[in-house]
């Protein structure tokens, strides 16, 4: 049987095409051909002999599929929806502002963290995306060739997938793959071990820790992966590794209306952050049916801002996009479906 391509690393290519009595540069001209150029048909690819394309096409197909459906925000955001072979629902988006073009990429259909504010918590968790399903929802989106952000930030915990999370960010960041830089790949987790631990070593990639709440007790009801892994644990780990990487770490916070949008909960949150250099992002809740929060008022996302700012945490409010086609943020996986690509 064919085995996929696409999503296999440099190693992983040499190490089978290694075998073959080829030239030596024969791996590399591959991933370029397939990351770099967009290039799924092997005959086409002209500076490799004809026999060793021909031995490409008896071993390989690029693994490469369509998007099953688009919707397109008024606000210029486009939300994709991908199948697994299996029929699984997984989505990416994409969301240009100016000169960034960033996708939303999603780690698993579905999620098992169980997270309360999100959308995605109520499909449940179907399994782990594999390689080719992950590199694919760059590869084969309309902009392409524009993408120079990356967020994990769709379905899915990526730590809890770590090992290939680990891989597309070697394709992506690498000159023989994609080429995005690590200072705009943003991998936003709720903390989970031994996952982050490994990401903090391993990777130049940005952080963000999804928090919501500065009250273990109460982000244990929001987040039940908080019993296990305890944000002050994970908050120490991040600070140690921020300086020794130089990347960017963040804490991401939903304010939830009369949930965690109190001035107790913004006194703790100074308290918890001040003088940590950690950058805070704020979201409004995204209502979702059969959710019983509730966005906050506009005052109280202002009023964090501009108090945590005093305190020199770096702070912003992040802009909602594609809301009319139901791609905010904590809600991927509500089931609106546009019309099938055309062919
Ligand atoms: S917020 Fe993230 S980790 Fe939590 S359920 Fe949703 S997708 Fe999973």
């Amino acid at each position: 049987m064919k085995d996929h391509l696409l999503g296999k690393t440099l190693d992983e290519i040499t190490a089978i095409i290694g075998e073959w009595d080829v030239p030596k540069d024969v791996p590399w001209k591959v991933t370029r051909w397939l990351y770099r150029r967009g290039l799924s048909d092997f005959s086409k690819m002209i500076d490799i002999s004809k026999e060793t394309r021909s031995l490409l096409d008896s071993h390989f197909h690029t693994g490469t599929f369509p998007y099953v459906n688009r919707l397109v925000s008024h606000d210029g955001s486009i939300r994709y929806f991908f199948e697994t072979s299996e029929g699984f629902p997984f989505e990416a988006v994409y969301l240009p502002e100016g000169r960034r073009h960033t996708l939303c990429l999603s780690i698993q259909s579905g999620c098992r963290m169980g997270c309360r504010f999100c959308r995605t918590a109520r499909m449940g968790f179907n399994r782990n995306l594999s390689m080719h399903e992950i590199v694919n929802q760059l590869y084969s989106i309309d902009e392409r060739k524009l993408i120079n952000h990356i967020v994990f930030m769709g379905m899915g915990e990526p730590m809890d997938n770590y090992e290939n999370l680990s891989r597309s960010l070697d394709i992506f960041t690498s000159d023989y793959g994609f080429a995005i830089a690590h200072r705009n790949i943003t991998v936003s987790t709720v903390g989970v071990s031994p996952g982050l631990q490994n990401f903090l070593r391993d990777s130049r990639s940005n952080l963000a820790l999804s928090l919501h709440s500065p009250f273990e007790d109460q982000r244990q009801t929001l987040i039940p992966a908080e019993k296990i892994y305890s944000f002050r644990n994970l908050l120490e780990d991040m600070k140690s590794f921020r300086e020794v990487k130089r990347r960017r770490i963040s804490v991401q916070y939903t304010l939830i209306g009369g949930v965690n949008d109190s001035d107790e909960h913004l006194a703790e949150l100074m308290k918890l952050l001040d003088g940590t250099h950690i950058k805070v992002n704020l979201i409004a809740f995204n209502p979702f049916e059969g959710s019983s929060f509730v966005t906050p008022e506009p005052e109280r996302l202002t009023r964090f801002m501009d108090a945590l700012n005093s305190r020199t945490v770096h702070t912003t409010i992040r802009k909602a996009r594609g809301e009319d086609i139901g791609a905010a943020c904590g809600l991927l996986g509500s089931g609106c479906r546009a019309t099938k690509k055309s062919a």
